[in-house]
């Protein structure tokens, strides 16, 4: 375990993002929005001055804010200066923790507000995006002290008493992990406070959140549980999907989606080298409701065919007409590929091998679905919008999400 740990966290990222390329958008209210241009995922600190909130669609916040600038979001220019970024903060670390597209974790000997410092000031150089550093004994403690101070925030805590003030009055909420349920559980024994929390008895907490809220509680109170992960942890599972923007129940559409996102997941299978023995699809559905409807694979599978059978198959039985509009296709029982047992009943052959091997090296050639498969015809309009080329889940390496 380091001495101390360290957190980063870029500000307003997606818009300091665009300010990068588009200089002009500095000190303008701005906004990013999401793949099918309706909501804001990403605002500026001049544009939440008007009262838009991150989640608010387009016609709710252009009439608050009409002078804001819109973008549509661009996963691949931040990843690109996402890596950027944490190359910077490996050439002051040894042990860093891609931690989200924005986020890192690394190691620091000494709770050193010059470290902080010059961490900051070298990626607002280098990347050219301002960032919040927080660096304390835990992990949990020093991604507080980074929220605590944003933008362009620098907080160091060293001792107890740091700690302790820091933690007086912040609302549970405010701990990584500890969303609306959990603090309505700890509400209930009159734990609303991050210092009740850390106050409270370790066992009760542990009764109350379990184990995860114990880790928590160590954190809080200054002992390091959770480590520094250098490299992503083993998938459990892996799920590729999202939005399908307006509603559909047309079956051509819903199908052409589940193709699309088993080629995705293919693709991620591939880049992992696992190969799968269970499938999901989760639908959401229109106004309300939805389905979750799973198949164990009769061997462990990694060609497109195979899954994209199997998750048609689930289609039929999940959905009966209703209005779609959320789609996860998720591969659950992951094993190394190398490892898997091949089955009698495997309809995997040597063809569909050629197939996924040529559709693979053409589209790492060429650009990304240049080849895909003439089922996903149908959803021409959004293989036709440059934003639906690429999601945040397609960024490697991370290690939430
Ligand atoms: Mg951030």
């Amino acid at each position: 375990m380091p001495a101390f740990i360290g957190h980063v966290d870029a500000d307003s990222f997606y818009v300091s993002a665009e300010r990068v390329r588009l200089p002009h958008l500095h000190r303008m209210p701005v906004g990013v929005l999401g793949n099918h241009g309706a909501c804001i995922i990403a605002k500026s600190y001049e544009m939440k001055a008007f009262g838009v909130t991150t989640g608010m669609p387009i016609w709710e916040a252009l009439p608050i804010c009409p002078d804001g600038i819109y973008i549509k979001r661009d996963f691949t220019w931040y990843e690109t200066l996402s890596r950027k970024m944490l190359a910077v903060v490996k050439s002051i670390s040894p042990l860093v923790e891609y931690y989200s597209v924005d986020e890192m974790f690394f190691s620091a000997e000494h709770p050193s507000h010059d470290l902080a410092r010059k961490l900051q000031a070298k990626v607002l150089s280098a990347v050219g995006v301002p960032v919040s550093v927080g660096i304390a004994r835990t992990k949990i403690l020093a991604k507080l002290a980074s929220d605590h101070h944003k933008p362009l925030g620098c907080f160091v805590i060293g001792d107890n008493e740091t700690r302790l003030a820091l933690l007086h009055d912040l609302p549970v909420t405010e701990i990584t992990g500890i969303a609306r349920r959990s603090a309505a559980r700890l509400a209930s024994h009159g734990i609303t406070t991050c210092e009740q929390f850390v106050q409270a008895d370790r066992r009760l907490i542990r009764r109350i959140l379990t184990k995860r809220g114990e880790d928590l509680w160590w954190e809080l109170n200054g002992d390091s549980v959770i480590p520094i992960a250098p490299t992503r942890p083993r998938n459990k599972f892996i799920a590729r999907g999202g939005s399908l923007g307006r509603a559909t129940n047309d079956p051509d559409r819903l199908r052409a989606f589940v193709v699309r996102n088993t080629e995705r997941l293919v693709e991620a299978l591939h880049f992992y080298q696992l190969g799968c023995d269970q499938l999901i699809l989760d639908l959401s559905f229109k106004p309300s409701g939805g389905s979750v409807s799973k198949v164990n694979l009769l061997a462990t599978a990694w060609r497109f065919e195979e899954i994209c059978l199997a998750a048609l198959r689930l289609l039929e039985q999940g959905w009966a007409s209703q209005m779609v509009h959320y789609m996860h296709v998720i591969a659950g029982g992951l094993r190394d590929r190398r490892h898997a047992q091949r089955s009698l009943f495997s309809t995997a052959d040597r063809r569909e091998e050629v197939i996924d091997r040529l559709k693979h090296t053409v589209n790492e050639s060429f650009g990304r679905f240049i080849l895909r498969s003439a089922a996903t015809l149908p959803l021409a309009d959004v293989y036709g919008d440059p934003a639906n080329a690429y999601d945040i889940c397609d960024i490697y390496g991370k290690s939430c999400f």
